[in-house]
């Protein structure tokens, strides 16, 4: 297993948004996170990708243990992640915004991000092309001078797709990649994930999408009320009577 989680909790005072859920995730395959709104999906992946401290309970990926470290250093160790609402500038370029992106993701703070010193200065010079590398992956290099502002909500997906990318990432979290995009755009969407793993990486997405789930997911783990329903593949959680009752139900 590229990541196990065994035993994990998360309280936010009263409330406890992740509960004791143990689940895995298997190399070069898709799994698919679902269940209602409040469940716990994005926090569950707030808490991989080292956003939020865990409760209890523990993380480990590729062997090491991983549960209290902070996000930057996660995303050196090879998690990726987009966000639910998508965090890019609106006023700057695509480009741009793959370039900074990545600089907040992998240093401590917004000071370290800014100043910068003769060395980093040619690191920038390899963000550069890795942000034209992974634009072009993602299909949208023909962007990357377009500010946020002026390009489609798909193509804004694709771009947050980008920045996940560009820590070469192994592990992928996108959390509801598909969200207020159209059926045609979904299946686009769906093509780049499944061209992620072809070229190596292991992908995790929340979704509310069920036909896109069920044809594109390998494994599924449904969380209701923070806690883990059920897991498997997807023929055994459309069949899954717990999953019917608290959400394929509606
Ligand atoms: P989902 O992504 O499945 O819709 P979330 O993980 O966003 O669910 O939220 C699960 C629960 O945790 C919700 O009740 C939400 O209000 C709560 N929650 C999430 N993040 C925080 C936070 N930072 N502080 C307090 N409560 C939170
Ligand atoms: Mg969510």
């Amino acid at each position: 297993m590229l990541l196990t989680i065994d035993q994990l909790t998360k309280s936010f005072g009263g409330l406890t948004a992740v509960q004791n859920v143990s689940a895995s995730i298997e190399r070069g395959k898709i799994t698919a996170v679902i269940g209602p709104n409040g469940a716990g999906k994005s926090t569950f992946f707030n808490l991989i990708s080292g956003f939020h401290l865990p409760t209890t309970g523990r993380i480990i990926f590729k062997g090491q243990d991983i549960s209290k470290l902070k996000a930057e250093n996660v995303a050196r160790l090879g998690i990726g992640r987009t966000f639910q609402t998508t965090h890019l500038f609106e006023q700057a370029t695509v480009l741009e915004n793959v370039i900074v992106g990545h600089r907040l993701r992998t240093k401590s703070g917004l000071i370290d991000a800014l100043f910068r010193t003769k060395r980093e200065r040619l690191e920038e010079k390899m963000c550069l092309d890795k942000a034209e590398e992974v634009l072009d992956f993602v299909g949208v290099s023909s962007l990357a001078y377009a500010p946020i502002s002026s390009i489609t909500q798909e193509q804004q997906k694709r771009v947050a797709f980008a920045l996940a990318l560009a820590t070469d990432p192994e592990l992928v979290l996108l959390d509801e990649p598909a969200a207020g995009v159209n059926p045609d755009e979904t299946e686009g969407l769906a093509d780049l994930m499944k061209k992620m793993v072809n070229h190596g990486k292991t992908v995790c997405l929340i979704e509310h999408k069920m036909p896109m789930v069920m044809s594109l997911a390998d494994h599924i783990i449904v969380l209701n009320h923070g806690q883990k329903i059920a897991d498997g593949s997807p023929k055994e959680i459309r069949e899954n009577e717990s999953v019917i009752n608290a959400y394929l139900g509606g």
